[in-house]
Parts: structure tokens; C-alpha cells; sequence
């Protein structure tokens, strides 16, 4: 049978599916009754189950095709595109990761093999009810007020604030109407001229570079680089703006959930309608009617996480990676990869524009403007009065300070005439939970994880030991679990819980907000939390990395950095830019708004380079001697690196293995590449399972996955041993 077009099968064709199963290929299937098409989602039989799977090409042939099995239907769901099958493969090939995985990250919707759904909606109807009660007039005044609108009965039972048996019972005297609709309906239409903000002359130039962009066509990155505040944002939104009148999908990737709530407002103000959230806190049902609408082309804007990447656009027009240094777009769990990476291979494939947005770019980002493969542009100032934080060090060495506290006096001065004055201070550590050594005084042991080769924080808050690596906790002893002594475990070093017990008792007066990622239970809470301090509702702020990263509090005007040393500690080569983004990200949230702001270091080397750096905030100086010391070291962006992470129960059995591969290098070699280690992996233990790493080290250019891919096709693995390739790791 000949197919009616290369990409449709006719009922009994054979095809290749490729399923999200651990298998090494593609199975041969025969399209289903009524044929299918290149990339239909499908599900397969496969032995007595049956999988999700995409039809990913004709079929290989080359057995008794009496025995091929069929498809058992096509699913609802747009098939995949051309670009994404490249995509995927590509991004495969990149990582070194198994197809079936790579798909997986494409199939992530919740309910894909479920058939079309409905589910009941509530309008107003006629008449009135028996008894007015205020309950029932606040539902009706709920259904009046958004005039033919319907409800799910969960939003209209809370915002009018009743109980749903209220809504029920309008139901019954047919007051309140109930239907059923389709459960995945389009979003609302963004609006692209509904309230775009007039934009100062630097702004105008940057968003008119990046709509020519858009308007010329096909693929290009641009790294737009600009200070805290200079309007990063109101610049690319233009560059939405322009993606709507192409009437073309737009993906904006931010680096942290908590701040979507803030940001889906400001999409709200200039489009008019709120666009669609794709990341782990979204319930399944609107992650289901995300998935189906991008794919369908009804929805134009999604705001998301890194997995965002591998939704089902249809004609996608623009990416923005926003605060593109953020190492959290690195994904550390199962594929690894680094979406800002990601998003270009995406956006080079279906000719899409990518904008990388951040006031301190990542090294790679900046040597590939500098390059010339990406497009730059600046924003020097601040947007209207505000101007960039005066930025100072406290010398720690000057300062008198017992070893149990960690405000020095210089500071306690400043944070306390902020307070005075009615503005808000900030104060800065990155660390979670109370303290980060829990140490018995009667015998020195240190209270560490059983499974894990990491310390057990105290978080006072949960009042557990919490182990960071694998997230066990467990009540605090009364005793030493070494030497059984009662009542000598001591807490030693601070944490974001302990300066906040340290300001309480300072600022006596003060009201002070506590943000760390752990303490709220939900996104819900944080969010309100974030607000209340927006509009004032706390005097201190004591936070983790969570504050650093772009949320806007208009009355900050004091940052003080805690331990602006502890990111240098340790042998990174990453060490000094992670430093130096992270202290300008902090200090950049001081002075938003007219009250001009300062940022205090407090440091025992304040003749550190990297301090220094900070200190001048001369960052062309600071990236160009950066770059200086990787070229000459020959690593990433200036060479490229691979990871090999081999871990198991068993100790000798990874030392082992990772002694064999060091030995067997010759793949490596012949592309001039050299293998160290093997040696403890960062994390030397994790969940019971011993870890050692291997890093290539490879020029630039060279074929290095095809390299790395031979290198350990060579070598067996053991069954309880788990090898794990990790391209352009985070630290080397
Ligand atoms: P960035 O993304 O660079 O940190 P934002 O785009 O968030 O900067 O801008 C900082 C603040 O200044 C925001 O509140 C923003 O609305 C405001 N702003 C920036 N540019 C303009 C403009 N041209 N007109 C009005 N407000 C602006
Ligand atoms: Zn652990």
C-alpha cells in the first residue's frame, strides 16, 4: 500500500512508533483503522500493556509482517510537529540521553490518552430564589457582575465566599443554571496594543531592534543585558507584542515559580488577559488544557519553567529566557540540560528569535555576543529617578563581633536608621534553615545524614534536621547519637532562621518577614507573603537566594550581604561568576523606586578580586579577566566539558569502573580530549549510593558527545550501577 502523502499512513501501513518505554528504538506497528499521520500521538500495544507513543516514521520492515501488531487509536491531541521530532532528536543527541526519556519531557500531559472531557459550569439564569439570604446574593451578585461568564463551581463558590451547597441549591430553583462544556477551552486573547508603556530612548531602540528581529525572520539570539530596573521587562514584552500582531506563540522561561504570580500580572496590565502557566505548581487539570491549546494554537503566551520548552507549539515565534545566568535552568535530575541552551537549539530549529535577558549574563552568553553568534543589547540606567545602590564592605575583621552573631555593629547601624526613616532593609544569607552544623560539644561529633555524605540542618521552623541532598528529616535529639551526652548539641554557623531570631532581638520594633523556600507550604503563601512586603508590610526582610531573584520592593533602600565570602570557599572554576552575579543580583534590589539604595558586603577579604569587582562594579573588567583565566585553562565556553557521574551502593564497584574508563581513553584522545579522575563526585554519597565523577576536558569544536558516547560504549555496566553523562556541568 502506497502512502496518500509522504506523511500520512493508510490503515495497515507499517509505521515506526516511538514509544516513552525504555527501548532502544522504535517499534514497527500497522496504522490503525482510518491511517494516521507522522507524529500522531498513539497509544500501543506492548506485551500485555498498553503505552503512549508517537508515530515517528515509516516502519523498518525486515520481519513477518503478519505479526506486526496494530495501533490501538490515535489519540486527541495535535500531532507532533517535524520540528519538534528534530528537536527532540537533537537535544538527544546533545545530552547523550536516551530518546524515550528525551520524549517523555514532550508528553508530560496529564490525561493525554483520556478522551475529550467535559465538566459542569454554572451561569446565571432566571427568576429569583425562595429565600434571599446574603450568601445567595453574594452568587448572584458574583454571576451579574461578569455578565454571560460561566464558573467552575469551585471559582464561583469562592469568590463569592459561599459554600458550594449554596450554589447547589440555586441550582435546584433553576436561579443558577448548570452545563456542561468542553473541559479545555482557549485562553482569552492577548491584546498587543492595549497598553503599551511609553519607553525612554534606550528602551525604544533596544524593543525596535528586537521587533526588526521578529519582523525579518527566521532565527536569531539576542543577549539583552541591563542593570536591575532598567526595564529589561517593558523591553520585551515589546518584543511579545510583536509575536501577537505575527500572530505567532510566545514562551517566556523564568528561573523561579514564585516569581510567575507577580509576572503574570504585569502580562495581565499590558495584554489584557493572563496568559498560560506551565510548571510544577499548576493543577493538572490547567496543565491538561495547556497542553491541548498550545498545541492547537489556542494559546498564545505561556509563562513557565524549563520543561516549558517541550510543549507542542505550533507556530512559536519567540523565546525569552529571562535572567539567563540562573543556574536553576540547569535541570540536575534525569535529562540533563540546560534550558537556556535549549531554547536556542529550539528556536534555531523552527526559526523562532530567543532574547536572554539578565544584568549579569553567564560567561557562555557573553563570549557568544562577543563572538558575534548572538546579537547585544544594553540598557545602561535605571528607569526614571532610580539609580544603581552605592556599594560598600564592611571589613569583618575590624568589627567587633562575638562568634554567635553576625550583624555587625556597622550594619545594625544602618539596617536601624532605614527602619527609622520608615524604609526597608534586607538582609542577605544563603543558607536555609537555622544553622548548618549541629555539633555535640561533649564529644565534637557532627550530626550528619545516614545516607547521605552531607551535614543535617536544623530548621527551628520545622523543628527537624533536615538533610539537603536527599530531604529526610527527623525530630532533633535530646542526646548525641555518639556519645549519648543530654543537652550538648550546639548549633553552630548561622542560617536564614538564625539572623532572623538575631534581628528580632536587635530591632526589637521592627517588623521583620522571614523568605526561604522551605518555610512556606505553598506557593499560595509565599506569593501573599512577597506582596505584603511589596506594599511595605515589613520593616526587615531576612532571606535566601529566593529574594535575590527579581522581585520588585519599592521600599528597599538597605541591602546587607551577611557572608559575601561563602561562595569563594571551595575549588569551582565557576566560583567567581556565581559570586559576582549573585552579590550584583542582591544589591541590585536595593534603591528601585526614587529612594536611592546602598548594599553593605560584609567580607573578611575585601581585597578578594572578585570582591573587588563587585565592590567597582566594573563587569566588562571583571567577565574579560574571567574569561582570561578559562581560556587559558582550556574549559567552558572557551573548551567544551563533560561530566561522567557513575554511582551505586557499592563503593569499589564505581572506583572501580571509573578507573577502567580513565584507562581506556583512546575515543577520548583522538579528539585531543583528556579525562580526570576518577575522583569523589561533589556529593560523594546521596540516598545510600556512592558517587565518583570523571571530567572530560575537550577543545572547542570537537566532536565531543560522539567522542564520550564511544568512550563508554566500551565498558559494561553493572546492574546496580547507574552512569549518568552530564554535558556542560554546572561546576568544574
Ligand atoms: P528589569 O526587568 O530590567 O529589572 P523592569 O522592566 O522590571 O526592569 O522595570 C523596572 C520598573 O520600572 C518596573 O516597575 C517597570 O514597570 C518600570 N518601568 C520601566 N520602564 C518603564 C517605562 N518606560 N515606563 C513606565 N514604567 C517603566
Ligand atoms: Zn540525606
Amino acid at each position: 500500500m502506497t502512502p496518500r502523502t509522504p506523511d500520512f499512513f493508510d490503515e495497515g501501513a507499517l509505521v515506526a512508533v516511538l514509544t516513552t518505554q525504555p527501548l532502544d528504538r522504535a517499534l514497527d506497528y500497522k496504522a490503525p483503522e482510518g491511517g494516521c499521520h507522522i507524529g500522531a500521538f498513539v497509544e500501543v500495544p506492548l506485551g500485555p500493556r498498553k503505552v503512549l507513543g508517537v508515530v515517528w516514521g515509516p516502519g523498518q520492515g525486515g520481519f513477518d509482517l503478519s505479526k506486526a501488531r496494530s495501533v490501538i487509536r490515535v489519540l486527541d491531541a495535535a500531532p507532533m510537529r517535524d520540528e519538534m521530532q528534530e528537536f527532540l532528536q537533537r537535544a538527544a543527541d546533545y545530552t547523550l540521553t536516551p530518546m524515550p526519556a528525551m520524549l517523555r519531557l514532550a508528553t508530560r500531559a496529564p490525561g493525554l490518552s483520556d478522551p475529550p472531557s467535559m465538566r459542569k459550569v454554572y451561569r446565571l439564569g432566571q427568576g429569583r430564589p425562595d429565600r434571599e439570604t446574603d450568601a445567595r446574593r453574594r452568587v448572584l451578585a458574583v454571576l451579574n457582575e461578569y455578565g454571560g461568564l460561566s464558573f467552575t463551581l469551585k471559582e464561583l463558590s469562592d469568590q463569592a465566599g459561599v459554600t458550594s451547597s449554596v450554589v447547589k441549591g440555586l441550582v435546584k430553583q433553576g436561579v443558577v443554571l448548570e452545563e456542561d462544556t468542553p473541559r479545555d477551552v482557549p485562553f482569552r486573547l492577548l491584546d498587543p496594543a492595549l497598553s503599551a508603556k511609553d519607553l525612554t530612548e534606550d528602551q525604544a531602540r533596544a524593543a525596535d531592534a528586537l521587533q526588526a528581529g521578529l519582523r525579518k525572520g527566521g532565527y536569531g539570539t539576542t543577549l539583552l543585558r541591563g542593570v536591575t530596573g532598567s526595564g529589561k521587562t517593558e523591553v520585551y514584552l515589546e518584543a511579545v507584542a510583536e509575536c501577537l500582531r505575527q500572530r505567532r506563540q510566545a514562551l517566556v522561561l523564568l528561573p523561579e515559580i514564585a516569581l510567575t504570580a507577580e509576572f503574570l500580572k504585569r502580562i495581565e496590565a499590558r495584554f489584557g488577559a493572563k496568559p498560560a502557566e506551565w510548571h510544577s505548581g499548576v493543577t493538572m487539570t490547567e496543565r491538561r488544557r495547556t497542553w491541548k491549546m498550545v498545541g492547537q494554537a489556542g494559546c498564545q503566551v505561556v509563562v513557565g519553567a524549563r520543561s516549558a520548552l517541550f510543549l507542542p507549539f505550533q507556530n512559536l515565534g519567540l523565546i525569552v529566557v529571562d535572567e539567563e545566568h540562573d543556574t536553576s535552568y540547569k535541570q540536575e535530575d534525569g535529562v540533563l540540560y540546560n534550558a537556556r541552551d535549549m531554547a536556542v537549539l529550539r528556536a534555531s530549529i523552527c526559526g523562532a528569535r530567543v532574547v536572554l535577558a539578565s544584568a549579569t549574563p553567564s560567561l557562555e552568553s557573553w563570549a557568544n555576543a562577543e563572538a558575534g553568534k548572538y546579537e547585544r543589547l544594553e540598557l545602561t540606567a535605571r528607569f526614571g529617578e532610580a539609580v544603581m545602590p552605592d556599594l560598600r564592605a564592611i571589613d569583618m575583621r575590624t568589627e567587633a563581633l562575638p562568634s554567635t552573631r553576625w550583624i555587625s555593629p556597622t550594619l545594625q547601624k544602618a539596617v536601624q536608621a532605614r527602619v527609622d526613616k520608615g524604609e526597608q532593609a534586607l538582609l542577605f544569607i544563603n543558607r536555609r534553615g537555622y544553622a548548618p552544623i549541629t555539633l555535640c560539644r561533649a564529644c565534637g561529633h557532627q550530626l550528619g545524614c545516614e545516607h547521605c555524605d552531607a551535614r543535617l540542618v536544623e530548621h527551628r521552623f520545622l523543628k527537624r534536621l533536615v538533610c539537603h541532598q536527599c530531604g529526610e528529616t527527623r525530630p532533633i535529639p535530646d542526646a548525641c547519637p555518639s556519645c549519648q551526652a543530654e543537652d550538648r548539641l550546639a548549633a553552630v554557623g548561622p542560617g536564614v532562621e538564625r539572623l532572623s531570631e538575631e534581628a528580632a532581638a536587635l530591632f526589637p520594633d521592627a517588623r521583620i518577614a522571614t523568605l526561604s523556600s522551605d518555610m512556606f507550604g505553598s506557593a499560595r503563601a509565599l506569593k501573599e507573603q512577597i506582596e505584603q512586603i511589596a506594599v511595605g508590610g515589613a520593616d526587615i526582610i531576612i532571606g535566601t537566594q529566593l529574594v535575590a531573584k527579581g522581585h520588585n520592593f519599592p521600599h528597599l533602600t538597605l541591602v546587607g550581604v551577611i557572608d559575601a565570602d561563602l561562595g569563594l570557599q571551595g575549588s569551582d572554576m565557576r566560583a567567581a561568576e556565581r559570586t559576582f552575579q549573585l552579590m550584583r543580583q542582591v544589591a541590585g534590589r536595593a534603591g528601585r523606586a526614587e529612594k536611592p539604595g546602598t548594599a553593605m558586603l560584609q567580607t573578611f577579604q575585601p581585597e578578594h578580586p572578585v570582591i573587588r569587582a563587585i565592590l567597582a562594579g566594573d563587569e566588562e573588567g571583571f567577565w574579560r579577566a574571567e574569561a582570561d583565566e578559562r581560556r587559558h585553562a582550556g574549559v567552558p565556553p572557551f573548551g567544551r566539558m563533560a561530566g561522567i557521574i557513575l554511582s551505586s551502593p557499592d563503593m569499589q564497584g564505581v572506583f572501580d569502573l571509573g578507573n577502567e574508563l580513565a584507562r581506556r581513553d583512546g575515543p577520548l584522545r583522538q579528539i585531543g580530549a583528556q579525562v580526570y579522575g576518577p575522583a569523589a563526585a561533589p556529593v560523594a554519597r546521596i540516598r545510600g549510593r556512592h558517587r565518583v565523577r570523571l571530567l572530560v576536558k575537550a577543545p572547542k569544536g570537537a566532536a565531543l558527545q560522539v567522542a564520550v558516547a564511544q568512550w563508554i560504549g566500551q565498558v559494561r555496566i553493572p546492574g546496580q550501577l547507574r552512569l549518568t553523562v552530564d554535558i556542560d556541568p554546572q561546576s568544574f
